[in-house]
């Protein structure tokens, strides 16, 4: 029977720890020995043990005459044996500071048990994954065991560095290997927690789990633990509060001594718990993923192969081959994204001939002559680029992108001018009935500059002077009466109607086209993949142009659209103002008030926009109402105040909208529905509430809503609380008033996921590539490109497991983007 030898050890700990003045126990060691020794020999029952116990002459020392470097050579040898002698000779000894990692074991390559289990079965065919937990894991979408695979940590803890308990610095993450001493349940401020002392041959150390007091029994005296925690300092002395644990065994670590990965988690499933499944998953399965990439891509590009990057990426050896194996997942999602938008490009301009229009040089050159100002050069170019698409026989698909602004409005025009001159309708959907309106207004005001109006009703107008014909232009949104709907759509049908302006309305299964040839889709990052793709399905293959105000750095533009030609306003029209913005504390707003009202004192108006409560639009409303109360009650009595949120009818829209337009109201309350395309030129203030919760972008649109006109703008934020992050947003919308630069600053502070909503626009899920890693972008780019030149259809055997891959990653809904 071993000897307990706990509380020899804790007084040579404590002795170690006092520097060895022979000060741990009162009498001196030698005293405290004479007497400890007799009783501990007598309960040692293996003659060898009792040999080498009786070898340490523990009743015989002489401790109090030894130099300091002697005790210390004495207390450790003693440690050393005791250390043996409690844990047999079956277990090492103690092991000396050293990297804890130990090689993994060579994984066992199971093979597939009896049934026909595969990385596509659900996880509740693996071993501890009950249907509960699934359900759990089901919350994060990891549904098969390749879910799994690729159910990639957020971050990992570096826990690869041991220490010493003298080596212990408080305030940093630390690693120790150690003995627990003692374990007891003790109760700081009420809550059960667990306390032990746990120690190495340089000193002891407290460690207290908060909140868990059931570790007590797991933490039997004389276990040999790794702990991986924080160290902090409590009555001048280190402790680990709440540090991860697991018993060192001579196996792989999970949770200690290493580079530990944090998993994201759901209500129920705790890291511990996901971590070691994950551990069993890995090692039995990531060596059976195949490896799809073309060797030689690999070879160029010097990625790891796929199984090792699987599981590299959970439990990485060490830092760099962590990062080597981000970079190869990272790359199989750039390079998978790129092959399906050239597959795409490739079958839609092979399969599909379109209906080249002629240009109507002269019914353009009217329309262009009539409008208050000239074209910028900018949209000169770009409408030069459109009619020559439009004269092709193939479809043209073309992402128009301009700063907020910049016209695109007029270009699109023109182009839904030369289907009207060429016998075809134009469609131009726009996101919200807000937006449709105000397209409608401003298209029929634009071509009503050189004809005359034939025919006016509420959602119907008809203008003469640019075709030999009138061209009639209609409203479609949700709201227009269910008779004059009806009538609407049999004109559609019929072909009576030229130019249909409206929401995803336009995309109903009643409306149908009589010949659609070209359609326009404004904000188009607005509209979900479906959407779009119904719209391309109202005509024969019409043209097809796509616009945004959400300006993407050109690689980036060319990855995620490649399939699409890219057009760019990059100029504003002349005279455009710069609008002064600032970032208002919550004391200022006060003076936010009187600044709105020296304002409309002088005859401008302003705009407010509620505070962000939830991304509920019924939530939203109720929220626009109270402030929209308080503000005409409390603050501006005297003004008149409109509101607007989603839940109006369009009616109401339209008429909070015409009166705020026309100056009846002085300041427009808002949610952000504001937040695109509407044009105001008296408004000159944008003032933002809860401005921290909103992203650059979108806080660039709303400030494209004031400086339209020729008075000096101001956009003012209001953020209460703002975490880090809001911070520099704030920061660098005072100070950035290009809309360009600022997506790419965006870009970088919100990561490309939430930037783009690549889940809503189609795109194939991106979760290790950032789309602003633009040098691997380019490689995958490249690489891309290269087997497409090489292989158009990836038609060679090699490439069947690409193929399948890539068949997986664009799934059909996917595969019908735009
Ligand atoms: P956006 O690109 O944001 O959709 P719009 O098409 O709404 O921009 O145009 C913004 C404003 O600029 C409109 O009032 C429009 O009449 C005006 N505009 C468009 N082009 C020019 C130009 N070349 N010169 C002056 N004003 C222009
Ligand atoms: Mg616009």
């Amino acid at each position: 029977m071993p000897v307990n030898g706990e509380s020899l050890r804790k007084i040579l700990e404590l002795e170690h720890q006092k520097g060895y003045l022979d000060s741990a126990v009162i009498g001196g060691l030698d005293r405290f020995l004479r007497n400890w020794a007799g009783p501990a020999l007598e309960s040692i029952t293996t003659p060898r043990h009792a040999n080498r116990f009786r070898k340490l002459r523990l009743n015989d020392s002489n401790y109090a005459s030894l130099t300091k470097k002697q005790r210390k050579e004495w207390v450790t040898s003693v440690l050393d044996l005791l250390d043996k002698l409690e844990h047999g000779e079956q277990k090492k000894s103690k092991a000396r500071p050293a990297p804890v990692v130990s090689k993994p074991a060579p994984k066992p390559r199971r093979q597939p048990t009896t049934t026909s289990r595969s990385i596509e079965s659900p996880i509740t065919t693996v071993k501890g994954i009950s249907s509960s937990l699934a359900a759990k894991f089901g919350k994060l979408d990891v549904k098969t065991i390749r879910d799994l695979l690729y159910f990639f940590p957020n971050r990992h803890l570096d826990y690869s560095q041991r220490k010493t308990v003298s080596q212990l610095t408080e305030g940093t993450e630390e690693t120790i290997i150690a003995n627990v001493w003692q374990a007891q349940e003790i109760r700081p401020g009420g809550r059960r927690s667990t306390e032990a002392i746990v120690g190495d041959e340089t000193g002891n150390v407290r460690v207290v789990w908060f909140n868990n007091p059931y570790l007590v029994r797991q933490l039997t005296p004389n276990t040999r633990i790794v702990l991986s925690g924080r160290v902090a300092l409590f009555n001048g002395r280190h402790v680990f509060e709440s540090p991860e644990w697991e018993p060192m065994e001579d196996k792989e670590l999970n949770h200690t001594g290493r580079l530990v990965p944090i998993y994201p988690l759901t209500r129920g499933l705790y890291s511990r718990q996901v971590r070691k499944l994950m551990k069993g998953v890995i090692d039995e399965w990531a060596c059976q993923v195949a490896d799809f990439l073309p060797p030689e891509v690999r070879e160029n590009c010097q990625l790891l192969e796929l199984p090792e990057a699987i599981s590299q990426a959970h439990y990485p050896d060490d830092a760099t081959i962590k990062d080597r194996a981000r970079t190869r997942l990272a790359f199989d999602e750039l390079f998978l994204l790129q092959l399906g938008v050239l597959t795409k490009k490739r079958h839609w301009q092979e399969d599909q001939p379109g209906n080249p229009f002629r240009t109507e040089t002269s019914v353009l050159d009217t329309f262009l002559k009539s409008l208050p100002f000239e074209l910028t050069s900018a949209q000169n170019k770009v409408l030069q680029e459109l009619l020559s698409d439009l004269e092709k026989s193939q479809p043209m698909s073309r992402l128009l992108q301009g700063e907020v602004g910049s016209g695109k409005t007029v270009v699109a025009t023109a182009g839904l001018l030369m289907a009207t001159a060429n016998g075809y309708q134009g469609a131009f959907m726009a996101p919200t009935e807000i937006l449709a309106e105000q397209h409608f207004g401003t298209i029929c005001q634009l071509l009503s500059t050189t004809g005359q109006q034939k025919e006016q009703e509420d959602y119907l107008h008809s203008y003469t002077g640019l075709l030999d014909r009138p061209i009639t232009v209609a409203l479609l949104i949700g709201d227009v009466p269910q008779v004059k709907k009806q009538e609407l759509h049999q004109r559609i049908l019929d072909g009576d109607i030229d130019i249909v302006i409206g929401t995803h309305a336009l995309i109903q299964k009643e409306v149908e086209f009589h010949s659609l040839g070209l359609a326009v889709v404004d904000e188009q990052h607005r509209f979900g993949v479906a959407q779009r793709s119904a719209l391309r399905q109202k005509g024969f293959n019409p043209h097809v142009l796509a616009m945004t105000a959400t300006p993407i750095p050109r690689t980036l533009a060319l990855t995620l659209y490649g399939d699409l030609d890219l057009s760019a306003i990059d100029e504003l029209p002349p005279g455009r103002q710069t609008i002064k913005t600032k970032w208002l504390k919550p004391t200022q707003r006060d003076s936010a008030y009187n600044f709105v009202r020296r304002e409309v004192a002088s005859g401008r108006q302003a705009f407010i926009i509620c505070p962000l409560i939830e991304e509920s639009e019924a939530i939203q409303a109720r929220a626009a109402m109270a402030e929209y109360e308080r503000l005409s009650q409390d603050i501006f009595p005297d003004l008149k105040l409109g509101l607007l949120h989603g839940r109006l009818s369009a009616a109401k829209k339209n008429d909070v909208m015409r009166h705020f337009r026309s100056g009846e109201l002085n300041i427009l309350v808002s949610t952000p529905v504001v937040e695109v395309g509407i044009d105001v030129p008296n408004a000159t203030v944008m003032m933002v509430e809860s401005a921290d919760r909103f992203g650059l972008s979108q806080l660039h649109q709303f400030r494209g809503r004031v400086g339209r006109g020729q008075e000096q703008s101001y956009c003012m934020l209001l953020a209460q609380n703002p975490s880090e992050i809001a911070r520099q947003r704030l920061d660098i919308i005072e100070s950035v008033q290009d809309g360009f630069q600022l997506a790419e600053e965006d870009l970088k502070l919100r990561g490309p996921g939430e930037f783009f909503g690549t889940r809503q626009s189609g795109l194939p899920d991106l979760r290790m590539a950032k789309l602003s890693d633009i040098a691997l972008l380019e490689l995958a780019r490249n690489e891309a490109e290269k087997l497409f030149a090489e292989d158009e259809g990836l038609e060679k055997p090699e490439y069947a497991l690409l193929n399948k891959e890539l068949a997986r990653v664009w799934t059909t809904e996917a595969g019908e983007w735009s």
